[in-house]
């Protein structure tokens, strides 16, 4: 069929049928009945038929689709499906026939029926995963793989979609654009591609190929973890004997939906494609032209469509979706693109010869160098100097010339925060600080190209040399020879290559563009003539599996494939490719990441000493009596440990020796510590899913008194949960124990912080004491401050309790727990002999935890987590108040729980829809965790400096991801 008449068909509207004349024809040829729905299509009537027991796809075409095209597609069904492919069944009419020529109202039609394929399209999923780009990478591959030998004579026909014909129908459609800004970029691009494709078309292979594996045609459903999964791939009506790679270019065109204005994240569909049906170089270098065709024809072919049947709503839903893919196709250079593909499918894209150039700077003093490093871990970078502008000329200038920054590094002073997007961090050119007046020549024969300020670009045969900071520059357009003078430096000389002479090359590239950033914009070393490339990064793999080999499994990590960090700065965390994450998790660091008094007082005090509390040291007596002055009045003895876990076990041998018994009560889905007698009052399911079997009998857990989600709800409750407490007690009284004490945490931490019902704690502590025993109060979480209402959590609850147990946050990371009491209580345990702790109290620990308090005090963080942490809580209420899954908040200062419940009555947890919400997070640069022991709620406990503008982002962030649905 010729091009024009292939038009003209495609300007045709879908066949009309009536819903009767559906059914009809279904019962007529099927003898099937049903409820019918209307699924889209551009051009033919799909109807689904659910009959209540199986669903089936009714397919009408026009009658002038040629039988044999149709007969091909039904033959690679059942071909691919012999395979294994998940492709749907044809169903054949009463009469054997699986393809029915009809006449309708005098419409000549074909219909046919297919097997339903259960699930949905990921159409306009707005963020898909790079899991699901693979899978959809994948699934092309393999059906390619297995179209491979399949022939048929109705694969050889002229289709719109066919690559092939792309320039054709381009030139052919164009004029139905109107505007002419948006014609040209059309034409700019088509005729980019069909320069490439030109050297590339004789050597591509051909096959049968569907041609249409898509978003809209690939079909998924959610799994138990909430999780995409592949069950399909319909619509064989584009299936055609044409270009291998035109399979996988149809594809990535349609991931450019999905792709969030960055097509390099189509990669991965591209890297799962070559790992199970390798491609050649020239297919993959055919592979991005095809997609700007693709792009061109797709926007091409709906404004067309729309022009001759302007009431398809379907079609003009599409014109927008269709220049998102155009937009985004070209929104980097082509070049870049290529490169891209290429290291996708492990092709490194070959480098320039530089080596019979001349040296840029003939006079410099080589040899003398000096590398400066600009990186993540750089030593010049410390608190947060590296955030003021001009950090990277200032440190490069400080340094004796010459001196030089290094290719391809990932500058810490370019991160950015409180921002969705990867900041640009990689260097793609040197920075130098050259004696003034430096010559400077040219490397190579070519021409110069002024672009003001003392920035211009040497154009060679092969590429293009961008340098700033010259003075006595060529004249614009001005041709020069090898060694020929480009002028002299002012002291700071910018140096960057570039393969494509076409570009003006960005000076950093984000971390995930960076490889394909620096195969178009290679080191000036042999420029140069010395090395100024940064160090590979360590692969985080790597070092993963060596962790993974050495350090004990149960000790887990965050995320799957966690990234890299080594360095963090007041409330972020930075990874080594410079990209900061908004730090919601970490209620150690109370006062931020890398706090210089921190760094100054563990320094100082090291240099002078560090021993033990056995020595006679100012710092122990003076940290313990700052300690008893944060404690309620009576409280006058300080234990110090190094750990919360530490500071429980002591406060339960204090009980055990001040009240003779052994008996405790704890609370139900508390986490106290690791040791074996705070692991035995611990039964957080999250934290030993076998905590309820494996109680000793000294144990006593009672009802959590979880007033969300307990057995007993709602802030005056406290009776209810009360009467288990009495349970309790009365059983150890008819059993004649000597009950030793009670323990909780004054908020109830591992459910997100949630308020004790109003007087638990009064009348709990009142019975136990009536019974001689010790009140523990568990503030290792909740205490110090971060509920900005309360400085300790028992305060909430209008109690003191005997024993005060704290840890975590006091010492900002150092090893630091302390057990605050009673002198009596303190010295029941002196008579069974002496405490001691090699660490506990040590002068650096002491001289930390008094540092702590004091900046605390001089920046306003307790201040600061009352007032943002108020302002944090209304923000999150108001999602509750917008998303159904967000069904509650809790807590209070910088200890806040969102909890997620898939039904506001039944609280059913939104488990895996938190567990995806914390990864989606991670995505768009914050780290945040469930927890629970349902983990459907999100922890959030950021250290005590997070400002406003980071509470904004969060919640802005949870909002969006909430939005886009779960
Ligand atoms: N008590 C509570 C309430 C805790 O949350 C934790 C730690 N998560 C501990 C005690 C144990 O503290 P550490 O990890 O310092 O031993």
């Amino acid at each position: 069929m010729p091009l024009s008449t292939l038009i003209q068909r495609s300007s045709l509207p879908s066949p009309s049928l009536s819903e009767a004349q559906a059914h009809a024809l279904l019962q007529a040829h099927y003898d099937l009945a049903g409820s019918l729905s209307r699924l889209g299509s551009q051009q033919d009537l799909n109807l689904r038929l659910d009959t209540g027991q199986e669903r089936f796809v009714l397919k009408v075409c026009h009658g002038n689709y040629a039988q044999m095209e149709l007969e091909a597609q039904h033959a690679a069904l059942a071909y691919l499906r012999e395979q294994g492919l998940p492709v749907p069944a044809v169903r054949p009419a009463r009469d054997g026939q699986s393809l029915l020529a009809l006449n309708i109202d005098g419409q000549p039609l074909r219909a046919r029926l297919l097997d339903y394929i259960e699930g949905q399209p990921l159409t306009r999923l707005k963020h898909m995963q790079p899991r699901l780009m693979a899978e959809l990478g994948a699934l092309c591959a393999r059906v390619d793989k297995a179209l491979a030998d399949f022939d048929h004579p109705g694969l050889v026909r002229t289709l719109q979609w066919d690559p092939q014909h792309a320039q054709a129908l381009i030139e052919h459609l164009l004029p139905v654009l109107q505007d002419a800004g948006q014609r040209s970029r059309l034409e700019q691009a088509t005729r980019l591609a069909a320069a490439h494709l030109a050297t590339l078309v004789d050597d591509l292979p051909s096959q049968a190929v569907h041609l249409d594996i898509t978003d809209d045609n690939a079909v998924w459903a959610r799994d138990e973890q909430r999780q995409w999964q592949l069950q399909g791939i319909i619509d064989f009506g584009d299936l055609v004997r044409t270009w291998r790679i035109a399979d996988l270019s149809v594809t990535c065109a349609a991931l450019l939906h999905h792709a969030e204005g960055d097509p390099l994240r189509i990669l991965p569909a591209v890297r799962a494609y070559q790992a199970l049906n390798p491609l050649s170089e020239t297919e993959l270098r055919a592979l991005w032209p095809l997609v700007l065709n693709r792009a061109a024809v797709l926007v091409l072919s709906s404004e067309q469509q729309l022009a001759v049947d302007p009431g398809n709503q379907y079609t003009r839903d599409n014109i927008a979706h269709e220049w998102e893919i155009f937009d985004t196709a070209t929104a980097v250079p082509f070049a870049l693109m290529e490169a891209a593909i290429l290291q996708a499918a492990g092709i490194e894209p070959s480098r320039p010869d530089l080596a019979d150039c001349a040296l840029l700077l003939p006079d410099l003093a080589r040899e003398a160098v000096t590398r400066v490093d600009l990186g993540v871990l750089s030593p010049l970078c410390e608190a947060g100097n590296w955030e003021q502008p001009g950090f990277d000329q200032r440190q490069l200038t400080a340094q004796p010339a010459p001196a030089c920054s290094l290719h391809g590094q990932y500058r810490l002073s370019q991160t950015h925060i409180d921002r969705p997007d990867e900041p640009a961090t990689c260097a793609l050119g040197v920075e130098l600080h050259v004696p003034n007046g430096s010559a400077v020549q040219a490397p190579q024969a070519g021409t110069w190209q002024r672009h003001g300020d003392g920035r211009g670009c040497l154009r060679t045969a092969q590429w293009a040399l961008w340098l700033s900071g010259l003075e006595d520059t060529p004249a614009d357009g001005q041709a020069v020879a090898k060694g020929q003078a480009l002028g002299n430096s002012c002291g700071f000389l910018s140096v960057q290559l570039c393969l494509d002479a076409s570009i003006q090359p960005p000076l950093f590239a984000a971390p995930s563009q960076a490889a394909a950033w620096l195969a178009l914009c290679p080191s000036p070393a042999a420029l140069l003539g010395f090395d100024c490339d940064a160090e590979p990064l360590a692969d985080p793999q790597a070092l993963l599996a060596r962790r993974d080999a050495s350090f004990a499994r149960s000790q887990k990590h965050y995320y799957a494939q966690p990234p890299h960090i080594e360095r963090g700065w007041r409330n972020y965390l930075i990874d080594m490719q410079g990209r900061s994450y908004l730090d919601m998790l970490n209620n150690v660091a109370v006062l931020g990441h890398g706090h210089p008094r921190m760094v100054a007082e563990s320094a100082r005090q090291w240099s002078l000493l560090n021993t033990n509390s056995r020595f006679h040291y100012a710092a122990i007596a003076e940290f313990s009596e700052r300690l008893l002055k944060l404690a309620p009045a009576g409280f006058d003895r300080v234990f110090l440990v190094n750990s919360g876990t530490e500071a429980n076990d002591l406060a339960i041998r204090l009980a055990w020796a001040y009240s003779g018994g052994r008996d405790l009560l704890s609370v139900l889905e508390a986490y106290h510590g690791w040791s074996v007698a705070t692991d035995a009052i611990s039964t957080s399911i999250a934290d030993n899913p076998q905590a309820l079997e494996t109680r000793p009998d000294w144990v006593h857990p009672v009802e959590a008194p979880n007033t969300f989600r307990g057995r007993y709800r709602g802030a005056d409750s406290a009776g209810d949960y009360l009467r288990d407490v009495d349970a309790k007690l009365a059983d150890l009284d008819a059993r004649g124990r000597q009950l030793a004490g009670m323990i909780c945490e004054p908020v109830y931490g591992n459910a997100g912080g949630i308020s004790l019902p109003a007087g638990y704690l009064k009348e709990a502590y009142a019975k136990v004491r009536a019974r001689g025993g010790v009140c523990i109060a568990d503030e290792v979480q909740v205490g110090y401050g971060r509920l900005g209402e309360y400085f300790w959590g028992f305060e909430e609850q209008g109690v003191v309790p005997d024993i005060i147990t704290m840890a975590k946050g006091m010492g900002n990371g150092q090893p630091l727990g302390a057990v605050i009491t009673r002198r009596e209580i303190a010295e029941a345990l002196e008579a069974q002999g002496y405490f001691f702790s090699s660490a506990g109290g040590s002068p650096v620990s002491c001289r930390i935890g008094m540092a702590v308090l004091d900046v605390m005090d001089e920046e306003g963080l307790w201040q600061n987590t009352r007032e943002t942490g108020r302002y944090f809580k209304a923000r999150l209420q108001a999602l509750v108040d917008k998303h159904p899954l967000a069904g509650a908040t809790h807590g209070s200062g910088f200890y806040l729980g969102l909890e997620l419940v898939r039904d506001r009555q039944t609280l059913e947890p939104a488990t895996e829809e938190t567990m995806v919400l914390c990864d989606r997070l991670r995505d768009l640069g914050i780290f945040m965790q469930p927890t629970g022991d349902y983990l459907n709620i999100l922890k959030i406990k950021p250290p005590m400096c997070t400002t406003r503008a980071s509470v904004d982002y969060f919640v802005n962030s949870v909002d969006r991801i909430l939005s886009e649905g779960l």
